[in-house]
């Protein structure tokens, strides 16, 4: 790090889950509905209103605290997050203060090839805001829609133990990943489907952890790792001369790519946290908790781990493949037959196939690949029944046709021809016909050799084993 400084990084990530209702009532969990549209007395914040705790937040959030490894607690309570501002009409957040639902846990990620395990504090549930819309129609004021009070939100928040921009990257997108793999939350980042809050602090290393700073309102991957390189490169400056840090709220604005002072520790909130005394304490019962981990999935950071360390693929390569469930349960099961090498079907899934969802737009469950026609026509290849211009041909129909590999083989003519005393005969005829390249080559000019076979090959319409009919121009020329 610069000048023997080292970052230290804590995230707080916000999700929101793919709930069909909000947390406390029945109102629709939707994105970009009509403002103010899904409301009711009780996310609006009515006096008197009394909000029920929707069980299917607590079912997500206890599959996160498994995929996280965390401890689930079994008793929990929920807390009034007192503050006031317009996009919270009851001028109270309900969220978890001492009692999270999760804790302790971590989750394994790899940077750089290096494996690094991330510690997992807590995952609490809460409610979200509305959200301020500011329009010059009306004199400048502010407008506000309540439609995203009330959806549910899980809070994961991290030990300090991210140490560059890259990792909190990465780990950001293991996040991303898992939540996609649990289908608990859409991840759909332009919707603000997840947030994060950043904390960093620098020291020298080898010395205590420097005072941290937590920089808010960072709402996308990219902005949180130029969140955190501004924030670092601020604190070093600051401390190389000669300056202290300050504990304080900083905002990240990514427009202009810098952080500005919100609030110091001076003015910093006081939430005065107490129950809530409208809902009940949450006990789950161990069968339950139980049950949820068996709905938990192979997760992806697993599977990278698995692809790099047990079948050699390279980390990116592993990491594309993993974080898209369809892609990873296909190469998951090609491996399985235990036939070819992993980069045998790589160099199709991460080519021809991902060309082709790209373009289409398509899910890999929307063409007719699978693990079957795929080692097939892999085996056709590595056996030299076709060559490799011949399988992209097969590929292509495979792609959108329910059909054997060894038909397709037949009926577009793209079997090679490895029968010796065919391709005897043709290189006979060819050297007959080339005498001056024989001559050429055998007085030392050996490029001719390639212009030989090239043309045995036309002769043979491309069909010839290029491999075999080499071998065999050569020994006829001796
Ligand atoms: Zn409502």
């Amino acid at each position: 790090m610069n000048n023997g400084y080292e970052a230290v990084i804590g995230l707080e990530t916000h999700a929101e889950l793919s709930t069909d209702s909000k947390i406390y009532c029945d109102c629709k969990n939707a994105f970009g509905l009509e403002v103010n549209s899904q409301v009711c007395p009780i996310c609006m914040g009515m006096p008197g209103t009394l909000p029920t705790l929707n069980e299917k937040v607590v079912d997500y959030a206890i599959m996160m605290g498994h995929a996280l490894n965390c401890r689930i607690n079994r008793v929990s309570k929920q807390d009034r997050k007192n503050y006031f501002y317009p996009d919270l009409p009851k001028a109270y957040q309900i969220s978890q203060d001492d009692t999270p639902l999760c804790a302790d846990g971590y989750v394994d990620i790899m940077v750089n090839g290096v494996e690094r395990k991330i510690g997992v504090t807590r995952i609490h549930i809460e409610e979200d805001a509305g959200k301020l819309l500011h329009s010059d129609k009306f004199d400048g004021c502010s407008l506000v829609d309540l439609n995203r009070c009330g959806v549910p939100l899980i809070e994961i928040v991290s030990e300090p133990d991210l140490r560059s921009p890259e990792e909190a990257k990465v780990y950001l997108e293991t996040l991303k990943s898992i939540l996609q793999y649990l289908d608990i939350c859409d991840c759909k980042m332009q919707e603000g489907s997840i947030r994060c809050d950043v904390n960093v602090s620098v020291h020298k290393i080898g010395e205590p952890f420097g005072t941290r700073t937590e920089m808010k309102n960072v709402n996308s991957f990219s902005a949180a790792v130029r969140g955190i390189e501004y924030e670092i490169n601020r604190q070093i400056s600051v401390l190389e001369a000669g300056g202290t840090i300050s504990q304080e709220t900083r905002r990240w604005d990514d427009v202009k790519g810098e952080s500005v002072l919100m609030r110091s520790k001076e003015d910093a909130h006081d939430y005065r946290y107490f129950p809530e005394p409208d809902l009940r304490t949450i006990v789950v019962e161990q069968e339950r908790i139980d049950d949820l981990k068996k709905r938990i999935p192979e997760l992806p950071n697993r599977k990278i781990l698995r692809y790099v360390k047990d079948w050699g693929v390279a980390q990116k390569d592993a990491t594309f493949i993993a974080e898209n469930i369809e892609l990873a349960e296909l190469f998951d099961s090609c491996m399985a037959k235990g036939r070819f090498s992993a980069r045998a079907y790589t160099t199709w899934i991460l080519g021809d196939l991902v060309k082709h969802l790209n373009e289409t737009g398509k899910t890999v469950s929307q063409t007719k690949i699978n693990a079957d026609n795929l080692t097939d026509l892999v085996e056709s290849i590595e056996k030299n029944v076709i060559s490799n211009a011949g399988g992209k041909k097969v590929f292509a129909v495979l792609l959108n046709e329910d059909k054997k590999v060894s038909d397709l083989i037949e009926q577009l003519g793209l079997a090679q021809v490895s029968d010796t005393s065919e391709l005897e005969k043709i290189a006979d005829s060819v050297l007959a016909e080339n005498e001056k390249s024989v001559n050429d080559y055998k007085n030392g000019k050996t490029n001719a050799l390639g212009y030989l076979v090239g043309q045995c090959m036309k002769a043979s319409k491309g069909k010839a084993n290029p491999q075999m009919m080499k071998e065999i121009v050569l020994s006829k020329l001796g």
